[in-house]
């Protein structure tokens, strides 16, 4: 597998023809604390005794730490092999117990973890960009069957982080203000799209959502980078774990399926001196959860992705799941 960079999107793609094995289905779970050998631990919370959450290396790893990355161009093209870093967070030892049903302490604790990998993988200067994400559920492509995250450690900025990285700055450049901030106060203020604020924290549904449901968590404070309140504050953690919580179980009353992703600033160890995104990026980017359900009866309806097509309104969607019936 390498990586080639379309060179009028400049979008990285992952190809190569995948040895057909990679999709053997699970017999047994290898994730359980009890599983048969074959796991390799990267680390735990807590490290000594029995874990509450734990990071281990993926089985068929996308990226793989060892290696160079070897730019280099064919013709006008550019590819580079995908060196980098591909893990399995084991959000909990116990194989029903979800984020959505988990404790605000577990899902605490899975995120201090996804912040501690975070920062431990920005130390290698040749990682630009580290994230972790979710895919739940079989119409989101769901490849466990253990409830999992996976942390990705890149050689580049993934598109749509780039996109809003850009974007984050013109907006900074022209007004001197977060275009995240922004947006935040003028949805608390006009409370049409927020779903639940929690001390720090608020869910809201965007305005121009590229699907039906869609959910973004945010720190009502200013911050760029994720890891860094993640690790900093437990007290803003609890609040933060328990809107993830109830996000989901929200999200869960509408579909079962959803795609979740993290979007927190890049490596700033080495920034860049050309790329110009980098000069203000504690200012003007701002990190945020992203909660993409997927509705399989709407699928067709937006399965073309030249233009993104909604067929419910953030009001309706928030409206919806502002009322749904949650656990607690
Ligand atoms: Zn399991
Ligand atoms: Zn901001
Ligand atoms: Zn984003």
């Amino acid at each position: 597998m390498e990586l080639r960079k379309d060179p009028i999107t400049r979008s990285w793609v992952i190809t190569g023809d995948d040895p057909v094995e990679s999709s053997r289905p699970e017999t047994a779970c290898r994730f359980c604390p009890d599983a048969a050998g074959g796991t390799q631990v990267i680390s735990a919370i807590p490290s000594a005794g029995t874990w509450s959450t734990r990071s281990v290396v993926h089985p068929t790893p996308l990226y793989h730490i060892e290696g160079e990355p070897g730019r280099r161009g064919d013709g006008i093209y550019d590819c580079m092999s995908s060196v980098g870093a591909h893990e399995v967070l084991v959000e909990n030892p116990r194989h029903d117990r979800h984020l959505w049903n988990a404790s605000d302490d577990e899902v605490g604790q899975f995120l201090r973890l996804a912040a501690e990998r975070i920062l431990d993988l920005k130390r290698d200067p040749r990682i630009k960009y580290v994230s972790f994400f979710k895919d739940y559920g079989k119409n989101a492509g769901q490849e466990f069957s253990h409830p999992t995250s996976q942390i990705t450690a890149t050689m580049f900025v993934p598109r749509r982080v780039l996109y809003e990285l850009r974007a984050g700055r013109e907006y900074y450049v022209s007004k001197e203000r977060c275009v995240f901030c922004d947006i935040l106060a003028q949805e608390e203020r006009q409370a049409a799209r927020v779903i639940e604020a929690r001390g720090d924290y608020v869910a809201l549904g965007p305005y121009a959502p590229r699907v039906p449901y869609e959910t973004w968590i945010l720190p009502r404070n200013h911050e760029a980078s994720f890891e860094r309140t993640g690790l900093s504050r437990p007290g803003l953690r609890t609040n933060l774990s328990a809107l993830l919580r109830r996000t989901l179980q929200r999200v869960r009353t509408v579909t079962e399926d959803f795609h979740l992703v993290l979007h927190t600033s890049p490596n700033s160890l080495h920034p860049s001196k050309t790329l110009g995104y980098w000069k203000t990026i504690d200012d003007d980017y701002h990190w945020h959860i992203e909660i993409m359900p997927v509705l399989a009866a709407k699928a067709r309806s937006y399965t073309f992705k030249e233009v993104y097509y909604s067929p419910v309104s953030s009001e309706t969607a928030v409206k919806q799941m502002r009322e749904a019936k949650i656990d607690g």
